[in-house]
Order: structure tokens, then sequence, then C-alpha cells
């Protein structure tokens, strides 16, 4: 059973309203997944909107996957709704990609980034933007593809996780080749899904916000699958998922006065 929800929220870039299907019975946190993916979007349609009025058109395009070889952070009910998106795939392209996934560890081990991952995945102290550059640089001079690319297409497009759908460039595609030498300029993100639902998960289950490297997601998921049996009523967790948006969207506020 669901219950239907509008929700209105006050953006940077304008008025969001969205109707939400909530379980009303007890859920696994991955379960809000989905919705604040869809909130996120929303909120970055009304951004892309203000980008295109102001005269900067979004670059971004089918194909061009340069920021598919960046670190990507996962929030943990993030990796386990990836970890069951990817148990509901056939057999043959579960097998597919965990060929994929061991080509990618193999290539973090020998470069030394593997066991780095790994730690900041497991971390109770996760790295601030400051302490997470060196690990990002050093992780994009791979030019390592994510092990869901495949042919510079995303295979998982519909589930794939909040970082990739809030990166958006208004500088011209090529520049994210190589942002060192050319900073990207990209949209602002309002609301920062990953992050908020890592304070979700924080506070439903009383443990520090983790950030997890989408390299070691499943890996991670899989590790910590006891993490993801707690339930609880579908409307509690859309209550206390909103109140990490509005935290982000006060926080967008204040960036702009
Ligand atoms: S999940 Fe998809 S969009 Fe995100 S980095 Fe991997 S291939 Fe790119």
């Amino acid at each position: 059973m669901t219950e239907r929800y509008d929700i209105s929220l006050n953006t940077p870039a304008g008025q969001l309203t969205s109707a939400v299907e909530v379980p009303t019975g007890f859920v696994p946190v991955s379960a809000i997944v989905p919705m604040m993916r869809r909130l996120g979007e929303e909120a970055q349609a009304l951004e892309e909107r203000r980008s295109i009025e102001a005269g900067r058109a979004i670059s971004c395009q089918k194909g061009c996957a340069a920021c598919c070889r960046m670190l990507v952070p996962v929030s943990a009910p993030e990796a386990f709704a990836l970890r069951e998106y990817v148990q509901t795939l056939p057999e043959a392209e579960q097998t597919r990609l965990a060929q994929r996934f061991a080509v990618t560890r193999t290539a973090l081990l020998a470069r030394g980034l593997w066991n780095r991952l790994i730690e900041m995945g497991e971390s109770t102290d996760p790295p601030d933007d400051a302490a997470l550059e060196p690990i990002n640089r050093a992780y994009f001079a791979l030019r390592l593809p994510c092990a869901f690319l495949d042919q510079d297409v995303c295979t998982i497009y519909e589930h794939r996780p909040a970082a990739c759908r809030e990166l958006l460039v208004t500088s011209p595609a090529e520049w994210c080749q190589d942002p060192v030498a050319h900073p990207v300029d990209a949209l602002p993100v309002p609301v920062r899904i990953g992050p908020a639902l890592s304070l979700l998960w924080g506070e439903l289950t009383e443990q520090p916000p983790k950030l997890i490297p989408l390299a070691t997601a499943l890996d991670w998921a899989a590790r910590h699958e006891q993490e993801n049996r707690p339930r609880w009523q579908g409307t509690h967790i859309l209550d206390r998922a909103l109140d990490k948006v509005w935290r982000f969207l006060s926080q967008a506020f204040q960036k702009e006065s």
C-alpha cells in the first residue's frame, strides 16, 4: 500500500511541486532512493531552465562520458539500492558486471588506490572536499571507466547514483577531459541527494554518514548487507528525508544571498 503526498519546495531556482507515492508499511531505507533521486532531478531541472534562460546551455550529451572516469561518491542507501538492482539482472549480465568490477579492482590495486577507497567507505569520519581532492585527482588520472559504462553509455542509466545526475556543465564538453587544465563550469546543485541520503541513513541507523566510492559500492553493500535489514515506516523515512532536503536548500539560499 502506498499513500500519495504532494510536496512543495522552495528552491533558489524556483518553486518545485511534486507528488510522491510513499509505502505506508515498513520498508528498508533503500526504498526512498528512487523518490529522492527524482526530487533531486526536478530541482536540477529548475536550475537547468534558469541557466538556459541566462544563455548558458548545458553541454552534457549522450556518449560524452568524461565524468564516468571520475570518482563517484554514493551514500549507503544508494549502495544498497544498486546492489538490489544488480541482483535483478539476468545471470549473464551479473557475471559480465562482476568481471568489469574485478578489472576495476585490479587496476586500482595496482595503483595503490583500492585500499584507500575501501578505507574511505568504512571511515566513521568521511573526508571533506579538501581531503578528497588528491584522491579525486589520482583516480581521474587513471582514466578508468566506470564498471557500469559500456561503449561510453551508462548501462544503469535509470538507476545511476545521484552524483552522476548532478554533474552538468555549461563549459565546453571537451574541457571535462582535463578539468585541471580547464576548470569546468558546473551547474549549481540545490540539493545534493547523495549527502542528504547519507545524513538520513546516519540518523536512522545512529551511525556516522558514509561516503562510499562507486567502484567499491557493490562490495561495500555486500559486506554491510545486515545494515539494510532494519525497516521503518515509509512516511517516517519520507519525513526525515525531507528534513535533510530542507537543510540543503537553506544552505543553497544562504550561498545565493
Ligand atoms: S553509473 Fe553510469 S553515469 Fe555514473 S559514472 Fe557509472 S557509467 Fe557514468
